[in-house]
């Protein structure tokens, strides 16, 4: 009593005793129980009914306390996975180090998660301090300890619809604050990736960052370069597909996390065109999942490659190689680059190849071409990147619109449509050719695409002998076989064309 007397006075700030948590009611947190699911529910009390204690846990606790419905229930428990495993019909032990189990409910899967220890100070590291193994089993206490922001370490009990919370997490989240649990220097070395977390979070939940939690950010920021490739990876796409990556690569811009650590955005930004291109394409892939649409990586990651692509292949051209030569140097340029550090997966990067390499086939419009471009599996994505590039500035607005109009008509109207592109085509004057060019024709087997912002299509241009522009290597999809009846009229993909929005969907 006296010694709190004292603090009040001197100002001191009580030390909060983390090993007891803070037992919150249903009138005091208010969450709805209809949006706790089903199966997180059969989980717990499958659990308690053993004998053992378990709770939803992390992200979803305090999606439930913002009323916002959580995409995944995670449960904590003290059984062990073994343990866990047996009470489940379908329940599978992932990972080897810490062992978590999956349950799975026909297409539904809830991580369970046996609590974690503390004990960092013996964990083994790298020479940064990022800690490469915590794998012993711990109390309820420790486990809220090791978890990252005190809104993320708060349990909830299905059976009795009490929050514990252990780290004044309620508080924060009425505060709307993001505050990292225990110092926050060490916190960051132990999992660097966490300065990432803290971005997203503050951009998603539109919290703000408590200032110490904030403040060690910028000089941190690039023991992220330690960090494996692979994690890197999966923490970007969590990012980008959170909904909200728009304002989360703002947030790293502002915490300065985009320098030097994601060789990706620190490119991408410095460029005023590219920094519209992706802020357009950003934005549409924020759309289409408040819309609840999909989203490709693909073509999100194609789009935040692109600019460089761009330059590369500008730069290819002007000392004189072909264009579509160019372009596939260019592509494998920066998705070398870009492999080591963010590992790309093979899937993901034959998508933007894909994506890629049909832009210089947008341009022509005469014959077959167009007919056969719309063939290929990954039309949709292709042309949903290409009118991205309208959008942008980057080429002209008439090209997409002129795809847009062929893509929706009939086989009469498009006939039309191609007859009088080829007709504007060869009205148009042909700009002087720059670096190592021949006349009309003399390019035979290559495509006429001069660079970035023409829109033209030659006349005399047709597909007969044309080599297929896909990128060699990588197993990008072999276009379908064509078909020599009646022509479709639209190609697969979903629903009608994006319109003067690009949709950023892949298909
Ligand atoms: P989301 O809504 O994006 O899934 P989440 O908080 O559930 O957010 P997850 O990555 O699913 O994030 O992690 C689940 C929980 O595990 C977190 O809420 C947090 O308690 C803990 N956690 C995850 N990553 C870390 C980390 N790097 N350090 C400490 N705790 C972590
Ligand atoms: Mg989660």
């Amino acid at each position: 009593m006296i010694k709190k007397f004292i603090r009040k006075i001197l100002g001191v700030k009580e030390a909060r005793n983390t090993d007891e948590p803070e037992i919150l009611g249903p009138e005091q947190h208010g969450i709805d129980p209809k949006m706790v699911s089903a199966n997180a529910v059969r989980v717990t009390s499958t659990l308690q009914e053993a004998g053992f204690e378990a709770f939803v846990v992390g992200g979803a606790v305090r999606d439930l306390l913002l009323g916002v419905k959580p995409k995944d229930f995670d449960v904590a428990t003290n059984a062990t996975p073994e343990q866990v495993k047996r009470l489940f019909r379908r329940a599978f032990i992932i990972g080897r180090r810490f062992q978590i189990v999956h349950v799975m409910f026909g297409q539904d899967l809830l991580e369970v998660t046996t609590f974690r220890g503390t004990a960092t100070a013996n964990a083994p590291k790298d020479e940064h301090g990022r800690v490469l193994r915590d794998n012993t089993f711990g109390t309820q206490a420790e486990d809220a300890e090791r978890r990252d922001f005190t809104i993320n370490a708060m349990y909830y009990n299905p059976a009795n619809q009490q929050v514990l919370d252990y780290h004044g997490g309620m508080k924060d989240i009425r505060a709307r604050t993001l505050r990292i649990i225990g110092q926050p220097e060490a916190r960051y070395r132990e999992d660097p990736v966490r300065m990432l977390r803290v971005v997203r979070f503050a951009a998603k939940l539109k919290f703000d960052i408590e200032p110490t939690t904030a403040a060690p950010i910028a000089v941190m920021a690039p023991l992220i370069n330690n960090v494996p490739a692979a994690r890197v990876f999966d923490e970007m796409l969590k990012l980008l597909m959170s909904g909200h990556a728009l304002a989360c690569l703002q947030q790293l811009r502002k915490e300065g996390l985009h320098h030097g650590l994601l060789p990706l955005l620190d490119v991408v930004l410095e460029q005023p065109l590219g920094f519209k291109f992706v802020t357009l394409a950003l934005d549409s892939t924020d759309r289409r999942i408040a819309a609840g649409k999909t989203v490709s990586p693909g073509f999100l990651f194609a789009s935040l490659l692109w600019h460089q692509v761009l330059e590369k292949w500008n730069a290819y051209q002007a000392a004189g190689e072909f264009p579509i030569p160019a372009l596939h140097l260019a592509a494998d340029e920066v998705l070398d680059s870009q492999t080591e550090k963010l590992a790309l997966q093979r899937k993901i990067g034959s998508d933007m190849r894909d994506i890629w390499s049909m832009q210089p086939r947008f341009e022509r419009r005469n014959g077959k071409n167009p007919y056969k471009l719309l063939e290929h599996p990954r039309f949709r994505a292709g042309y949903d990147f290409l009118l991205l590039r309208c959008a942008s500035g980057e080429i002209e607005l008439e090209l997409g619109d002129w795809w847009t109009a062929f893509y929706e008509a009939d086989e009469v109207t498009r006939a039309e449509l191609v007859s009088s592109a080829s007709g504007t085509a060869a009205k148009r004057k042909r700009p002087p050719r720059r670096g190592q060019r021949h006349k009309d024709g003399e390019e035979a087997g290559h495509d006429e695409y001069e660079g970035q912002a023409q829109v033209q299509a030659d006349a005399s241009d047709d597909d007969a002998d044309e080599p297929d522009d896909n990128f060699g290597g990588e197993a990008a999809p072999a276009p379908r076989k064509r078909r020599r009846g009646p022509r479709r009229r639209k190609p697969q993909g979903e629903g009608a064309p994006a319109g003067d929005v690009p949709q950023g969907s892949g298909e």
